[in-house]
């Protein structure tokens, strides 16, 4: 028996663990302070009321013989794809309802999803990077070529005729840098993936968070994009099911490489490896699109962009280059003074008592940079900006 020695190729994240070491280390050394957290990935805010009351009615469901549910169907079942297909139609994109997948997240599908590709292909991912592309590549021993983001792009790397990539990330609003592609943006990685018969792997996690008109929530409002792309989505974000566990997946059917449909290969990967998201969180998941649920989470998700707002106000007064916090919950700053990102880290913690993410933990390109975030609350958002305003 042998091991699959790629995972010996993937390196330690010590990025969150040594931030919360640092952060350790100064509150037992200063326990009088309060340390204000701006580095927050997940959710604060719990489940809206109208999710909570699907969740109570279906579990209800389940304690009576007559509408308990054991197996459903592997794809999710009809009541929630319909509603996501009615969900796309409400932005122009017209979908069929077999091309729709519930799954029981975004990172558990951008990981699966590999099964059904060789591992033959090149990836190209961004740097810097939403941390699980690169991993769940090197645990298949793919070769892997990086787009750069920095500053002069924006934090948007725009396709180049010199990658020689089949499959192609793209995450936008983006975590880490908050930043959002326009349509002409994405039209041309559209067809430069269609050009190089190459697959588009697009992460829409946060587009309930675009607030800005004519900014693109699907890659299928691009033309050409059916022939080229899979989207992987999640209520993680939109709606606060980090710890629930539901998301979507698209595979439209015009995807076919080598005359084979990626979407029927995809079924029959879905059928053998997965039994389904539970019928209770799919029902909470179905109450996420009624109109009510919509303004509920459209309230937390105004919360958080107010805090994202109010920390991207503080950062253009003291005149620091940043991307996000307009479109997308991340603000992605350049650190001020030629600042290290791990630098920057320790003279925010020790001067303003904030807790912030340094850059250089997504990836070589995040070095210099530093990652806020608007999920934590109102309060410790303005507290924590009063505090950089003072020092910066
Ligand atoms: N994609 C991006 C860019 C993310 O930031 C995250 C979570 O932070 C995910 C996917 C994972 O989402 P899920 O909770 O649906 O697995």
């Amino acid at each position: 028996m042998k091991i699959n020695e790629n995972y010996l190729k993937l390196k330690e994240s010590y990025l969150f663990s040594t931030v919360a070491k640092k952060v350790e280390a100064y509150k037992a050394a200063n326990p009088a302070t309060e340390v204000l957290r701006l580095g927050i990935g997940d959710v604060t805010k719990p489940l809206t009321p109208s999710v909570i009351a699907a969740m109570h009615k279906a579990t209800d469901e389940m304690a009576a013989a007559e509408t308990f549910r054991g197996y459903g169907p592997e794809q999710g079942y009809d009541f929630l794809r319909d509603t996501l297909k009615a969900y796309y139609s409400k932005r122009g994109v017209a979908l069929d309802f077999s091309e729709i997948f519930i799954s029981d997240g975004a990172k558990s599908d951008f990981g699966n999803f590999l099964d059904i590709l060789s591992n033959e292909n090149r990836a190209l991912i961004p740097d810097p990077v939403y941390p699980a592309y690169l991993d769940v590549n090197i645990m298949l021993g793919r070769q892997i070529d990086y787009a750069e983001g920095n500053k002069a792009n924006g934090f948007k790397p725009a396709p180049n005729l010199a990658y020689d990539a089949d499959i192609i990330y793209i995450c936008s609003p983006n975590n880490p840098t908050g930043a959002v592609y326009d349509k002409k943006e994405l039209k041309a990685w559209v067809d430069y993936a269609n050009k190089k018969k190459a697959l588009i792997l697009f992460d829409a996690a946060y587009e309930a968070f675009i607030s800005e008109p004519g900014l693109p929530h699907s890659i299928y409002e691009i033309d050409g994009a059916r022939t080229c792309a899979i989207e992987i989505s999640s209520l993680s974000k939109t709606a606060g099911f980090t710890g629930t566990r539901c998301g979507y997946t698209v595979v439209p059917h015009e995807l076919k490489f080598g005359g084979t449909e990626l979407n029927a290969l995809w079924v029959r990967r879905q059928s053998t490896k997965f039994n389904g998201v539970p019928y209770v969180v799919q029902r909470a998941a179905e109450a996420v699109f009624t109109e009510k649920s919509q303004a509920e989470t459209g309230a937390v998700i105004a919360y958080y962009m107010e805090n994202a707002r109010t920390i991207s106000a503080a950062l253009t007064e003291k005149k620091i280059w940043h991307t996000g916090g307009k479109n997308s919950p991340y603000i992605w700053l350049e650190c001020p003074g030629g600042m290290k990102s791990w630098e920057f880290f320790d003279f925010l913690l020790e001067r303003a008592h904030v807790v912030g993410t340094p850059g250089a933990g997504f990836g070589k390109m995040g070095e210099g940079y530093f990652r806020l975030t608007g999920f934590g609350s109102k309060q410790t958002t303005e507290k924590a900006v009063g505090n950089i305003l003072k020092l910066l």
